[in-house]
């Protein structure tokens, strides 16, 4: 007797199993296969959604958030330059590979708008004391 071939989907009782869920072990039909990819080892609907979930979590609000503050202290404003290099600093460090850029980038605005203050503060009190 042959278990496999009388394998029924988890999901639809009344369909023939195509192929079992390499993650939970469940068996699966067609119409359940989940692929990242085309040659990727299809999964059961249930550990599809677990797996979006998990690539999901770190949705980057932090990270969007630094490069958004970043972008906003390019308007000369010291208090949001100062709130814009914490944040990016903890957003840094709470990245992932993929939204890495973007606390970079709202550092490197933050920092480049800082220095570019410092300077014209530092030529205006060169240039006002003539
Ligand atoms: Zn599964
Ligand atoms: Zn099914």
């Amino acid at each position: 007797m042959n278990e496999g071939a009388n394998a029924r989907c988890a999901r639809h009782p009344d369909l023939a199993a195509s192929f079992t869920c390499p993650r939970c072990g469940s068996f699966a039909c067609v119409d359940c296969e989940r692929r990242a990819s085309l040659d990727a080892a299809p999964v059961c609907p249930a550990c599809w959604a677990v797996n979006r979930q998990a690539t999901a979590a770190p949705s980057g609000a932090l990270q969007t958030a630094g490069l958004v503050v970043g972008v906003l202290s390019l308007f000369p404003c010291c208090p949001l330059a100062l709130a814009s290099l914490a944040l990016n600093i903890i957003a840094l460090v709470k990245s992932t590979r993929e939204n890495r850029w973007k606390p970079i980038v709202g550092l490197s605005i933050t920092i480049l708008v800082s220095v570019l203050q410092v300077l014209f503060v530092g030529f205006y009190q060169i240039f006002s004391k003539r």
